[in-house]
């Protein structure tokens, strides 16, 4: 798939108000500084496209970005942030929660992990999340130019092993790195393949 297009649409911090049309939805969502926006924008070949998300004040919100006058792309809050209140918290998961159960038109989540770091509870507990809720997900590792590639199957591996723990399929991976442009086409030959269907 081509990016002819990416334009950002709106900012919500309650999935009610997210856009009513009914195209193909692609969602993404990870800890905090996993490498989000920087995939994000490699993926449109824009340099900030992602960066409104950034904004402070911003940084809760979901932001839908239309691609292509076809599909949405949307960026969702960074998930595990130590620093946060514990009021805070529960806010977020819920309304984050409400996206994941209201949202029908979602096709795919990408779950971000980074390359370097080692099975983390709270991307598991996320994913157990999306399973138990029937949203279709991928694995995203993130930053893959960091790791030399015996180290890189070592830590992918090690995520598989935790999943089968819970699940008899595993859900497609993709290895990216935003630095050299990894994984770029083989991400939006998913989504545009998914969309062709
Ligand atoms: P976000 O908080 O998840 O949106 O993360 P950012 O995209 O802001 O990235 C966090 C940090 O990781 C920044 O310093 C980026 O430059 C760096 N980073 C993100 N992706 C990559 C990557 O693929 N390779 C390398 N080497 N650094 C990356």
């Amino acid at each position: 798939m081509k990016i002819r297009s990416a334009d950002f649409v709106m900012s919500n911090s309650n999935v009610i108000n997210a856009p009513k049309e009914r195209i193909p939805e692609y969602a993404f969502i990870g800890r905090s500084n996993v490498g989000k926006s920087s995939l994000i924008n490699m993926l449109m070949e824009r340099k900030d496209l992602a960066k409104i998300s950034g904004k402070p004040g911003k940084t809760q919100l979901i932001n839908h970005f239309k691609i292509n006058d076809e599909w949405f792309l949307v960026d969702l809050p960074g998930y595990g942030y130590a620093q946060i209140s514990r009021k805070k918290r529960t806010i977020f998961q819920y309304f984050i929660e409400n996206y994941f159960k209201e949202r029908e038109q979602l096709v795919c989540t990408f779950v971000l992990i980074d390359s370097r770091h080692d099975p983390q509870k709270i991307d598991i507990e996320f994913m157990q999340f999306l399973g138990e809720n029937q949203i279709p997900f991928c694995l995203v590792f993130t930053k893959a130019d960091k790791l030399g590639s015996s180290k890189l199957n070592k830590q992918i591996s090690a995520y598989k092993k935790i999943l089968l723990d819970s699940w008899e399929t595993l859900p497609m991976t993709f290895l990216t790195s935003s630095s050299t442009g990894l994984g770029r086409k083989e991400f939006l030959d998913f989504i545009g393949g998914i969309n062709e269907d």
